[in-house]
Parts: structure tokens; C-alpha cells; sequence
């Protein structure tokens, strides 16, 4: 079968990111499973110069086809991907607010129920490694144990998904969150919700957030 209407949906979602701010020019990447593998943005192409045979074929060995070469972390879209296989897609952004907070390492407590939609009690924010690395993956796939989401110190922000939408919406959700969690922070610490609230909260998300 073919796999133009996932490349499309793949290179809409890039733009949508793009159009609203998530990603500018090049920064950021973005990855959904097929058969054998996953197709991922380009490294280093403007998302508005792209076009659906840009998106590179890569097999879980990280060998690839295509007229360009993969993003330059692949790695850690392959190595969540690889070891997730309830997951389908990987979105990766520089987002402002995210990466405000990735800036300071903070990993974002329970200061609104809604930290509940990345997985767990909070969005965890991985040690900093080098953009491209097998380390900066290591990191990664640390900090999303248990999580659908996480923050990159010094860099941005990693969403998953069983669908492409899935990990779209968690990423502007993830950056909506951060930026409540920095506008908040302006007028003091901002205290946060019980370990037993945060239980119930996710709880109740088993049937209130079925992950699309
Ligand atoms: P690529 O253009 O290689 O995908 O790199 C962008 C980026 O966000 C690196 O972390
Ligand atoms: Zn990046």
C-alpha cells in the first residue's frame, strides 16, 4: 500500500506546528511509524520548503531511503519507537515555553491537573546531551519512563503518541502547560497538588483521556 497519505499527514502536522509557532525554520522534527520502521522529517530543511518525498524511510536499525538524510535525531525517535510499540509517533520542538523551562532543568510539577495528560505526577526534564547523540536519546528515554512526554534541558521537548494527532496535541498541550507554569511562576512558587489528588486525577483520565 502506499504511504503518500501518511507522508501528507506527517508534513501537515509539520506545517501546522510551524504555522503556530512550535517549531521555526528548521528546529524540531517530527516521526510516524509504518511497517518496518518510521517515516521522520529531513534534518535541517525549512518545514515550508518541504514536500512529502522528503520525508525519509528509515528501518529500526537506522538504516535509511530517501533523497535527503534523516533528522539528526533519529536516534531517539528510533529508540523511543523501538522500545514503545504502543507508540506510534514522535513530535520534537523548540516551543518557547517548554524550552524556557528546559532552559532552568525544571522538571514541571503538579501545579494543574492537567500535568496528568503527559502520564504521570509531572513532566520530567532529561540531563543535557549534545543535539544528535546516542546520550541525548539515553536521556530521553529515561525521562519518559512512565511519562508521554518529557522536557530536554537546554533544548525543548519530546511528545509521543499511538497516533500522529496524539503526540501533535500533547506537544501544544505540553507547551500550553509550561507557559501556565511560567505566567504563574511570575507572582510566586507555585504550590502544587497532593500526591493522593494527583492519583484520582489519573484515575480518572484512564477513561476521561482514552489516548486517540
Ligand atoms: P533536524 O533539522 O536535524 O531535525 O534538527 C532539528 C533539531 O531540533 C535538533 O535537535
Ligand atoms: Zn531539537
Amino acid at each position: 500500500m502506499s504511504d503518500t497519505p501518511l507522508r501528507e499527514a506527517l508534513l501537515d502536522a509539520a506545517r501546522r506546528m510551524a504555522a503556530d509557532g512550535l517549531n521555526r525554520g528548521a528546529s524540531g522534527n517530527l516521526s510516524v511509524r509504518v511497517a518496518h520502521g518510521f517515516l521522520i522529517t529531513p534534518s535541517g530543511l525549512d518545514y515550508d520548503e518541504m514536500t512529502p518525498d522528503d520525508l525519509v524511510q528509515m528501518n529500526l536499525d537506522g538504516t535509511w531511503r530517501g533523497p535527503r538524510p534523516p533528522s539528526s535525531e533519529w536516534r531517539f525517535h528510533r529508540d523511543i519507537l523501538a522500545t514503545h510499540p504502543e507508540l506510534g509517533a514522535v513530535v520534537h520542538t523548540h516551543s518557547t515555553f517548554a524550552t524556557t523551562l528546559a532552559c532552568l532543568s525544571i522538571t514541571v510539577p503538579a501545579f494543574h491537573y492537567m500535568i496528568a495528560v503527559a502520564g504521570g505526577k509531572d513532566i520530567r526534564c532529561a540531563p543535557y546531551a549534545t543535539f544528535g547523540t546516542q546520550r541525548l536519546s539515553d536521556h530521553a528515554l529515561a525521562a519518559l519512563q512512565g511519562r508521554h512526554a518529557c522536557l530536554l534541558a537546554h533544548h525543548g521537548m519530546i511528545a509521543t503518541g499511538p497516533t500522529l494527532k496524539a503526540a501533535a496535541d500533547l506537544a501544544y498541550e505540553v507547551e500550553a502547560l509550561c507557559e501556565q507554569y511560567w505566567r504563574a511562576y511570575q507572582l510566586g512558587t507555585p504550590p502544587c497538588l497532593s500526591d493522593e489528588e494527583m492519583d484520582i486525577v489519573l484515575e480518572k483520565f484512564k477513561d476521561y483521556r482514552r489516548r486517540a
